[in-house]
């Protein structure tokens, strides 16, 4: 994996080395931070980077923030705005992932949310596939739980709650497969370790709805609005259950590092027949025209990072 040319640290943009914390730093001690996770896509004949949809993560950042009472005296269009001055410094002309993580500073002891300082960083790196099986993917369901609200929030991006995702990928991944879905402590349907799912059961589209300890995905919510807008499906979000998956006709992934995953198997179980279903092909092929620029009607999910310095040139 590449490593980030820059670092936003500290109020302004640094070479990535010198983006650096110390070990007694609270965040990394307890877990204490909270972070996004975008992606920006290159278009080669406009010779364009965009943004995907950076005021709809950097809202939902600043509101996991909220949840840590952190200060970040930030927008979400500020966020964006330093997202693009930061891309722009490294010259990126390729698929890229952004990282923002906002984090209690201070080098303490002592486990807490109050009176500690908050600090923000945005790295920016080369990235392309995340998983390598993304059309026909084997996972299972998980033995481990989801964190539940009233212990940590799951709407909330918040670091802690990685070691829940880590044990759930790492146990799925050990075994042999590609990902785990996990269920809620009452036995429903959640989500993948870092993925939001979908299945489609007689042309219905149904995910879980985020009461059922969910991170409110914006891959989710790009799906659920390109499956009415251009599928013309019903999308359904309430309650699933274990066995439904099993018998479901097409079963689908989602994130930002993940994008739209065919899941082909489920514990040695064939969903549908076996293979990516009809449902799941059209969302892919809409989904990467939509990122790249390609759909107008939904050209507002993209910011271009180059276009006012181009046009700054050609005055
Ligand atoms: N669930 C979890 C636990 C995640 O970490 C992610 C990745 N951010 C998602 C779902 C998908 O969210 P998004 O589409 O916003 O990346």
């Amino acid at each position: 994996m590449s490593i980030p040319l820059h670092a936003y640290f500290q109020g302004k943009i640094v070479p990535y080395s010198e983006a650096k914390i110390s070990v007694l730093t609270h965040g990394l001690n307890y877990g204490t931070a909270v972070f996004g996770g975008l992606r920006a896509y290159w278009n080669a004949e406009q010779e364009e980077l965009y943004l995907f949809r950076p005021l709809d993560h950097y809202r939902r950042f600043l509101n996991s923030a909220k949840l840590l009472r952190m200060e970040i005296n930030h927008t979400p269009e500020s966020l964006t705005q330093i997202t693009i001055d930061l891309i722009r410094q490294s010259h990126y002309r390729q698929d890229i992932y952004i990282r923002p993580i906002a984090y209690k500073a201070d080098e303490v002891i002592g486990v807490r949310l109050h009176d500690l300082r908050d600090e923000l960083a945005i790295v920016a790196l080369p990235f392309e596939r995340y998983l390598k099986n993304d059309t026909d993917a084997h996972v299972t369901f998980s033995s481990w739980r989801r964190i539940d609200d009233n212990a940590i929030p799951a709407r909330g991006k918040i670091s802690g709650a990685y070691i829940n995702s880590a044990f759930i990928k790492t146990d799925a991944v050990l075994a042999g497969f590609d990902e785990a879905l996990v269920l809620t402590q009452e036995g429903h349907v959640s989500e993948g370790s870092a993925m939001n799912v979908f299945m489609v059961k007689d042309g219905v589209l149904i995910t879980p709805p985020i009461t059922d300890n969910i991170l409110e995905g914006i891959t989710r919510r790009t799906v659920i609005e390109l499956a009415q807008g251009e599928l013309h499906l019903t999308v359904f979000e309430r309650p699933i259950d274990r066995t439904e998956i099993y018998l479901c006709d097409e079963l689908i992934l989602t994130g930002s590092a993940a994008q739209i995953v065919a899941v082909t198997r489920v514990d040695h179980h064939p969903i549908g027949s076996g293979v990516m279903g009809p449902i799941t092909a059209a969302l892919r092929e809409n989904f990467e025209k939509a990122i790249r620029g390609h759909l107008p009607k939904y050209q507002h999910w993209n910011t271009p990072v180059y276009l006012s310095e181009r046009v700054m040139q050609h005055n």
